[in-house]
């Protein structure tokens, strides 16, 4: 069955505008930065098409040489600003200067050279397969917690519109089989019928990139405290369990110092509510700034915090608790108030679950509160009473 090109352009160029506008509607005005670029690259999709078609109603003129240079410009913008949003939701891309590069270099060589249509279609559809397989590169190695299988369907999309962008260009430039886009050649039938699917395709995928966006998001809210935010007591399990099992398999020091604020009641009392809660951030600051990558702070409590960390013993301990008591009394001058804090470092033991290290903590952390406070102490190591003889 012979496909007609005509009908195949005209249905195409329908759902490319449908998708452009049904999707920004469905994703919402507030979208981060990555579900944005998707969006607009939809648009610039859709209006390239545009430009396309209205290029083919002057052949040959000024006007077909401004629309169609507009019409593949938009379709590298389109690959630019899809490769923008991989970026934003897969981390720091390679080749995006390259990608960058090509979006100028495609409208500016295809205006220069129009007089030539071997050139001006070789010189567009070589480059604009190039951005279609650095597309495809990109989405994968994830540099972030986004790795949902949306991916391999955005980079299988634009490999097929690679090799039939290189095939158009080869048939523009080197043979008289492709004349103009509307030739009922079956490669550019093929191309045709792909262009059709793999925007229905991408858009669908796009839709998975946002969707995931959100739920990252969602996760990260439930996870994080919001005055100080560090990691909330939700967030502290989720992250401080693997690492405990983590130092339990390879029989790694992993040390938990356990702080809690001092009279903080009093802090609250005195100085109002506000002034407690700019100790807490304060506090939090430093618990949560410049210590070793691989440390986790956490808000556990009101006024209580846990700072897990891996590779310590209580030697490494003692110094890091020692360290955030000489920052605190830098910072106390500014706070206008005194603020101190008790704490208690347990070290894991052999095969420990992260609770008992944290029952452990607090042990030792109660005996800082009863030995007169703004101390540290550390936890011998005793049996507990309620989970020892488990
Ligand atoms: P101790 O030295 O024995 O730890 O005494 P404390 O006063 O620090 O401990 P206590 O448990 O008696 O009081 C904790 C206070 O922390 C009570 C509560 O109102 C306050 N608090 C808990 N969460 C917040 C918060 O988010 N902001 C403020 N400003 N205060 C909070
Ligand atoms: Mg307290
Ligand atoms: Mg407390």
């Amino acid at each position: 069955m012979p496909l007609d090109i005509n009908t195949l352009l005209v249905v195409t160029v329908v759902n490319i505008v449908a998708l452009a506008l049904i999707s920004p509607a469905v994703m919402g005005p507030r979208l981060g930065a990555a579900a944005n670029a998707a969006r607009w690259s939809l648009v610039a999709h859709a209006a390239s098409w545009i430009f396309m078609i209205s290029s083919n109603l002057w052949p040959e003129t000024w006007l077909d040489h401004l629309l169609s240079t507009l019409a593949v410009g938009g379709f590298a913008a389109t690959h630019c600003l899809l490769f923008h949003a991989l970026g934003g939701w897969l981390g720091p891309r390679r080749f995006a200067g390259g990608v960058r590069t090509l979006a100028w270099l495609v409208p500016l060589g295809y205006a220069l050279l129009f007089g030539n249509y071997a050139w001006r279609v070789g010189w567009a559809n070589f480059l604009l397969s190039a951005q279609l397989v650095l597309l495809a590169i990109a989405c994968f190695r994830p540099r972030t917690t986004l790795r949902g299988r949306w991916r391999y369907v955005v980079a299988a999309g634009m490999a097929a519109m690679a090799v039939l962008t290189l095939g158009r260009g080869l048939l523009g430039a080197f043979t008289d089989l492709y004349p103009t886009f509307l030739t009922p050649h079956p490669w550019n039938v093929a191309a045709m019928l792909m262009t059709n699917l793999v925007p229905l395709i991408a858009n669908f995928a796009i839709l998975g990139g946002w969707h995931e966006e959100a739920e990252n998001a969602l996760h990260q809210q439930a996870v994080t405290d919001p005055l100080t935010s560090l990691l909330n007591r939700r967030g502290w399990l989720e992250v401080a369990q693997p690492l405990v099992a983590n130092a339990n398999r390879y029989s790694l020091p992993l040390a938990l110092l356990m702080v809690d604020i001092d009279f903080f009641k009093r802090i609250n009392d005195s100085y109002g509510h506000k002034a407690g809660d700019r100790a807490l951030q304060a506090l939090s600051s430093l618990l949560g700034g410049s210590r070793r990558a691989s440390d986790v702070a956490a808000r556990v409590g009101g006024e209580e915090f846990c700072l897990l960390l891996p590779g310590s013993d209580a030697e490494a301990g003692g110094r890091v608790d020692r360290h955030l008591r000489a920052q605190l009394a830098e910072l106390v001058a500014q706070l206008g108030h005194p603020l101190d804090f008790s704490s208690g470092l347990a070290v894991l033991q052999p095969g420990e679950s992260l609770e008992r290290l944290m029952t452990r903590a607090d042990r030792a952390l109660y005996a800082a509160k009863e030995s007169g406070r703004g101390k540290m102490q550390v936890d011998a190591g005793e049996p507990l009473p309620a989970l020892g003889a488990a």
